[in-house]
């Protein structure tokens, strides 16, 4: 079996893992990257759903060159528009509000996909890409190691630290000992797009309803981006309504603000769980991405939050004196992540609760909460910057110029 010898070894080379080896690329340090064969038509490439990227996303993506390689220019997001139905009061932040053209963009996942795996298969000799499945190694302290079962036969890869970035499931996760806590939302989210009478004008809609959130993402050619939460038991149903039925369904969900549905596409379900890892690291060892936290989309910050783990890793591996797996050197990784993850956990997780509960005293507080966020300068400023990607210590790839 040939064996290989890396600084790093990232697993998983999802949208997190391949965005981690692009920002490790420039230090010139050994990385290896291995990610499971796609199928055919599950591959990073192929994924339809609409990622709405915070404006930290998008700047950090632009220097590492993968905006660049996208086959469509991601849509500006101009506004946010956050509503109740049943609830007096909306929020809106407009990007001019703070000085800026836009909050962030919306992108389809499967071009962004594409554009990181160009992006990747583009890095110099220092990052070994490979696609296969990886199994940890019981080894020596100083070094992790796994196995990995490539198509072209076995390899053994050992590193002084080692990245698991493979996803909710995350077998690595487990084999390291790390417990995780799970929620079921009891919600399923179905994904389409859609276009509407008032075409997109940068405006991105956040709905809460009883049943569930809904959202709506402008997106190129006319079109948008449309997500609406159900109950896990009524999920087959709703499935099974054909285009038209659906038009109207999610048009009571969702109300007017953007005129009438007129048509729907491909509709893919998404049945929604919050995972979260005890902790970010372990004895040589970092996790990030959804094998870190899996959180609840309606507040699209999954991925945003994995790239500022990804960047944050590459931030801390930079200024790293000797060994990349020491103790201290994952330290200051959780430490600095700290900040950032526990917001963003408890924004969304806040969010995708919003929708619990629909007794009249529920609606008077949300109503309250609603028009004192909307008349708040500081209130609607802190809502902003987590939108946008600015929470915490924010990773130096994602930051404004001084
Ligand atoms: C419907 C929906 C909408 C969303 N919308 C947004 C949004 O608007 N904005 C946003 O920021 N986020 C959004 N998210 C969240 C976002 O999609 C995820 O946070 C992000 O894709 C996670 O990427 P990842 O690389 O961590 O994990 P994954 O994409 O799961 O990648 C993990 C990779 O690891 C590989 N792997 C697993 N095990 C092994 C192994 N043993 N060996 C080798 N490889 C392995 C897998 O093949 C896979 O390629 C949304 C999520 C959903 C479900």
């Amino acid at each position: 079996m040939t064996v290989h010898d890396f600084d790093v070894v990232i697993v998983g080379g999802g949208l997190v893992g391949c965005s981690l080896a692009c920002a490790l690329a420039p230090s010139g340090l050994r990385i290896g990257l291995v990610d499971q064969p796609a199928g055919p038509t599950r591959g990073l490439a192929q994924d339809q759903r609409k990622l709405a990227l915070a404006a930290a996303s998008v700047r950090a993506l632009g220097t590492l060159g993968v905006i660049k390689q996208l086959k469509t220019q991601p849509t500006a997001i101009r506004r946010i528009h956050v509503s109740r139905q049943g609830d007096l009061g909306a929020v809106r932040l407009e990007a001019s509000e703070f000085g800026r053209e836009d909050l962030g963009a919306v992108l389809l996942a499967g071009d962004l996909g594409a554009a990181l795996q160009s992006s990747v298969a583009a890095l110099p000799q220092n990052v070994r890409s490979v696609a296969g499945r990886a199994t940890l190694l019981a080894g020596a302290q100083s070094v992790r190691s796994v196995r990995v079962d490539a198509e072209h036969g076995e390899e053994v890869w050992n590193s002084a630290l080692l990245v698991a970035a493979d996803g909710t499931a995350s077998p690595l996760r487990t084999a390291l000992g790390v417990s995780v806590e799970t929620f079921d939302y009891e919600q399923t989210l179905i994904v389409t797009s859609l276009r509407a009478s008032s075409a997109p004008d940068g405006t991105a809609y956040e709905r809460f309803t009883d049943t569930g959130p809904c959202a709506l993402l402008p997106m190129s050619g006319g079109r948008y981006g449309a997500l609406c939460g159900v109950a896990a038991n009524e999920a087959d149903d709703v499935l099974q309504l054909n285009a038209v039925e659906y038009a109207e369904f999610f048009q009571k969900r969702f109300g007017w603000r953007a005129g009438r549905v007129l048509d729907v596409g491909e509709r893919f379900a998404w049945p929604l769980r919050r995972v979260v890892a005890s902790k970010v690291i372990a004895e040589r060892a970092v996790l990030m991405g959804n094998a870190a936290q899996t959180i609840h989309p309606i507040g699209a910050q999954g991925f945003n939050l994995g790239l500022r783990d990804a960047l944050s890793l590459a931030d801390v591996l930079a200024e790293a004196v000797g060994d990349v797996g020491a103790m201290d050197v994952l330290a200051d990784y959780e430490q600095r992540r700290r900040e950032d993850r526990e917001q963003t956990l408890a924004f969304s997780d806040g969010l995708a609760r919003i929708t619990r509960g629909s007794s009249f005293l529920h609606h008077v507080g949300r109503s309250v909460g609603l028009l004192a966020m909307s008349l708040d300068a500081g209130l609607r400023a802190q809502l902003a910057a987590g939108a946008m990607g600015y929470r915490g210590r924010v990773p130096r790839l994602a930051r404004e110029p001084a």
